[in-house]
C-alpha cells in the first residue's frame, strides 16, 4: 500500500544510524532467566523486582478469578464495569499506602494522564523535574495549567520556580519518586520543605519505588516518613507489584473527583477480575515475605558493587536500578547485543529515552536472581566491555 513511504525513510535512516530496534519476545515466562531465541539468558532488563509476575499465590488467585468472575468486565467503571473486588483492592491499596483513599486506573501511565489532566485549571501552574517520566510530561500537555520545568533535582531551580509561581491559584509541584533511567531518588525531605514554604501541592510518582522502597515496599513517600505531607502519590501495579495497572494514593475528595473527571477512568474498560485478583494477592505478599525486598536490595549492591570494580560508570543509581553508561549510542546496543551473546538479556537506551551522549545499557536485578547468576552477569560484562573497550 503506498502512502507511508516517509516513514520507511525515517526507519532505513535509524536503521544506518545503528538505532533500530526489534522487539525481543520472550519464549519462557518472565523469570530471572527466560529463554530469547531458544537460548537461556539471564533476564537483567524486567521490573520485575520482586518476582511476583510469576509468584504461585498470584496466579492461584487470576486463574479462581477468572473461573469464578470471567474474562472481562464488559463496561468501564462508572458504567457498569465496577466489580465489588474493584473497590474492596482500592480500600486496602489506601490502608497499605496509609493515605485516605485509592483509585486504581488501567496503567500507571493513564493515572498520570488522568491526574495531571484533571484536577488543574488555567489559573493554576504545574512545576515538573526536567527528567520525569515521559506519562508526567504527556500528562502535563494536557492540562490547561502554566507549566514550568525544573533543573533534574535542583532545589535552587526548583526554588526559583516555585517564587515566580506566587500569583498562580495552585502550584503543583512533580516529581518522578525513583528516576528510571538513573536509579536516584528523588530528595523529597527537601521538595517537600519547599513545597510548605512556598504552598504548593506536592505530587510523587512511585513508579519505582512501589514495592522497592519504604515499609514492605510502601514507596519513597513512607522511605522518608512522609507519610502525611504529600498529597498525591501515584503508583504502579505493573513494576515490583507484577501485574498491570496504576494508582492514585490521596484524599477522598480527590478521589471521588478522578471518578468524575479522570477520563481514563470514564471512557476505558476497567481492569478484568485476573488483574485484580492478583494484584489484591501481591500486595498480601508484599506484606507476609518482606524477605523478598531483602534480597532485592541486596541483589542490587551486589551487581552494583561488581560493575563498579570492573570499571563501569554507574551514574548516580541509588536503587536496584543501575545504568552502565556507554554514552554513544550506537555502541550502547552493540553493548548490549554483545551481552545477549553471552548470556545477559539487558537492554541498551537511547535519545530520546535519555538526553543525547548519555546512551546506556540499564540493568535491574531482581530479588530472584542467584549470586551464581550474578557473577555469570558479571563474567559477560567485562568480557563485552573489554571487547568493545568501555572498561579495560
Ligand atoms: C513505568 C512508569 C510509569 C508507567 O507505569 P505503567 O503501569 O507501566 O503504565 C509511570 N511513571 C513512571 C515513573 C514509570 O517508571
Amino acid at each position: 500500500m503506498k502512502g507511508f513511504e516517509y516513514l520507511q525513510d525515517e526507519l532505513d535512516q535509524m536503521e544506518q544510524d545503528g538505532v533500530y530496534r526489534s522487539l525481543v519476545p520472550l519464549e519462557t515466562d518472565q523469570g530471572a532467566t527466560v529463554t530469547i531465541n531458544a537460548k537461556k539468558v539471564i533476564q537483567l532488563s524486567s521490573n520485575n523486582y520482586l518476582g511476583l509476575t510469576t509468584h504461585p499465590r498470584l496466579k492461584l488467585a487470576a486463574v479462581r478469578a477468572a473461573d469464578q468472575y470471567g474474562a472481562g468486565t464488559g463496561s468501564v467503571r462508572t458504567i457498569a464495569g465496577t466489580f465489588t473486588m474493584h473497590e474492596q483492592f482500592e480500600q486496602e491499596l489506601a490502608k497499605f499506602k496509609h493515605t485516605e483513599a485509592a483509585l486504581v486506573f488501567q496503567s500507571g501511565f493513564t493515572a498520570n494522564q488522568a491526574v495531571l489532566a484533571s484536577l488543574l485549571t488555567k489559573e493554576d501552574v504545574v512545576i515538573s523535574d526536567e527528567l520525569n517520566h515521559a506519562s508526567i510530561i504527556d500528562g502535563i500537555r494536557l492540562t490547561k495549567a502554566a507549566r514550568k520545568i525544573y533543573k533534574h533535582v535542583d532545589m535552587n531551580s526548583l526554588e526559583e520556580a516555585l517564587i515566580e509561581s506566587k500569583d498562580y491559584r495552585k502550584k503543583l509541584v512533580v516529581t518522578d519518586g525513583v528516576f528510571s533511567m538513573d536509579g536516584n531518588i528523588a530528595p523529597l525531605p527537601e521538595i517537600v520543605a519547599l513545597c510548605e514554604k512556598y504552598d504548593a501541592l506536592i505530587m510523587v510518582d512511585d513508579a519505582h519505588a512501589s514495592g522497592v522502597l519504604g515499609e514492605n515496599g510502601r514507596g519513597t513517600v513512607n522511605h522518608f516518613n512522609l507519610d502525611d505531607r504529600v498529597h498525591i502519590q501515584v503508583g504502579t501495579l505493573s513494576k515490583a507489584v507484577g501485574v498491570l495497572g496504576g494508582y492514585v494514593a490521596s484524599t477522598r475528595a480527590v478521589r471521588e473527583y478522578l471518578i468524575h473527571k479522570g477520563r481514563p477512568f470514564l471512557f476505558s474498560t476497567s481492569h478484568p477480575p485476573t488483574v485484580t485478583a492478583a494484584c489484591q494477592e501481591a500486595i498480601q505478599v508484599l506484606l507476609d515475605e518482606p524477605e523478598r525486598i531483602e534480597r532485592l536490595w541486596f541483589n542490587a549492591n551486589y551487581l552494583k558493587r561488581g560493575l563498579e570494580k570492573l570499571g563501569f560508570d554507574t551514574g548516580i543509581s541509588e536503587t536496584p536500578i543501575t545504568p552502565v553508561i556507554v554514552g554513544d549510542e550506537k555502541k550502547a546496543h552493540e553493548f548490549s547485543d554483545k551481552l545477549l551473546q553471552y548470556g545477559v538479556f539487558a537492554q541498551g537506551i537511547a535519545f530520546p529515552t535519555v538526553k543525547k551522549g548519555q546512551a546506556r545499557v540499564r540493568t535491574i536485578v531482581t530479588s530472584e536472581h542467584t549470586i551464581d547468576l550474578l557473577d555469570q552477569a558479571l563474567e559477560a560484562f567485562e568480557k563485552a566491555g573489554k571487547e568493545l573497550k568501555i572498561i579495560k
